[in-house]
C-alpha cells in the first residue's frame, strides 16, 4: 500500500454525537474502531465502512502512482 495513502487521515462521524473524528487510515483498518474525541463513545467500523475505506486507499494509491494527471493520458 502506498505510504502517503496509508498515513492519510480518514474522517469518521460519531453516531452518538455527530462529531467528525479523524484517524490514520492504516490504523483504522487495523483497529476497526476509534474513540470519539468529544463523547468518548467507541465507534466500531462496520464492514461497509471498512470496504469504503479500503477502496479509498486503493484509489488514492493508484492516483499517487500516476506520473501525469489523468487528463493528459490520451493517445
Ligand atoms: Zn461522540
Amino acid at each position: 500500500m502506498n505510504p502517503a495513502a496509508q498515513s492519510a487521515q480518514y474522517p469518521v462521524t460519531c453516531p452518538a454525537c455527530n462529531t467528525i473524528n479523524a484517524k490514520r487510515a492504516a490504523e483504522l483498518l487495523q483497529d476497526k474502531r476509534l474513540c470519539c474525541r468529544k463523547c468518548e463513545h467507541t465507534i466500531a467500523m462496520n464492514e461497509r465502512q471498512l470496504n469504503s475505506l479500503r477502496r479509498t486507499l486503493a484509489d488514492m494509491g493508484s492516483y499517487l502512482k500516476q506520473d501525469k494527471p489523468l487528463a493528459e493520458q490520451r493517445d
